[in-house]
């Protein structure tokens, strides 16, 4: 997208917005509430219009795109239509059908961990589950391109992990996948790059370790000597490291070398737009 900018009323939603996602790529949007993610990525599936500016996904504008280029995306909303009625497996055979290449609705079940509940009625699993039929369905068409929206809110960490993994299986398979989240830790588990979006402007784009200049931030370092627990924060840890190796002739107490996390850097930008 180049200068997309989108509208409501007064309210510019989408303010000037350029970002590229590249073939294969994991990119998170990160932002608040309101920050105009959700405008955004709506526009990208072509289910929102915009008010201003140029975008291409995967070769086309989306709001001129057919159901060639339909059939070629797939959309994990945030709240889906499911019938609870329906078994799992059913779910995912009707929805394969409106597709010209589905995937296997069987292989597909297998891939985001269903296949012990495929003939169980979608309105009697869990809400874990219910998401994984979500991405089940979005990924049926075998698309070259998956939307995600908030894919894990509400997940227990266990059932998170697990879906991570799915994740990272249909990147592996060379899916491009666009993902908004609220988890800070789940756009590092996922995501090759990040963009922090925040009142419809874009403030950075950049591989979560590097993100607000994280790699290069100063350090501190910690451990524990016989007074009890010490830091320094040093811009040369490693130089620190060395001298208290010396000192201690040795393995040091509790040695911890950290920089400021992901969320540090993010809530330190989207502050400073307030
Ligand atoms: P996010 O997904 O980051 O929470 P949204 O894209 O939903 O942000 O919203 C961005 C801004 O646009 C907010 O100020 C929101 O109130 C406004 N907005 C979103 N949708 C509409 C709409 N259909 N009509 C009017 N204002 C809207």
């Amino acid at each position: 997208m180049r200068g997309l900018r989108k509208r409501y009323g007064d309210v510019d939603a989408v303010n000037g917005v350029d970002l590229d996602v590249r073939q294969g790529e994991v990119f998170a949007l990160l932002g608040p509430n309101g920050a105009g993610k959700s405008t955004a990525v709506e526009i990208l599936e072509g289910h929102r219009r915009r008010t201003a500016g140029e975008v291409s996904v995967l070769g086309a504008d989306p709001a001129r795109a057919g159901r060639d280029w339909r059939a070629r995306i797939g959309i994990v909303p945030q709240t889906s239509a499911e019938n609870p009625q329906l078994t799992v497996r059913e779910m995912v055979r009707h929805f394969a059908s409106y597709y010209p290449r589905p995937r296997d609705p069987d292989e597909v079940i297998e891939a985001v961990g269903l296949a012990e509940q495929a003939g169980r009625r979608v309105g009697r699993l869990s809400g874990g589950q219910r998401r994984r039929v979500d991405v089940a369905l979005g990924i049926i068409g075998d698309p070259e391109l998956l939307f995600l929206d908030e894919p894990t809110t509400g997940f227990d960490p266990d059932a998170r992990r697990r879906f991570w993994e799915l994740i990272q299986g249909l990147a592996h398979d060379g899916t491009t996948i666009l993902l908004t989240t609220h988890y800070l830790d789940e756009a590092e588990a996922l995501a090759d790059r990040v963009g922090v979006i925040a009142a419809g402007r874009m403030l950075a784009v950049d591989t979560p370790a590097r993100l607000g200049g994280r790699a290069t931030a100063t350090a501190r370092v910690s451990w524990r000597d016989p007074d009890g627990p010490r830091h320094i924060d040093t811009a040369s840890p490693t130089q620190v490291v060395a001298e208290l190796s010396a000192k201690f002739g040795g393995e040091v107490p509790e040695l911890a070398v950290t920089r400021p996390s992901l969320e540090d850097v993010y809530l330190e930008m989207i502050g400073a737009v307030r």
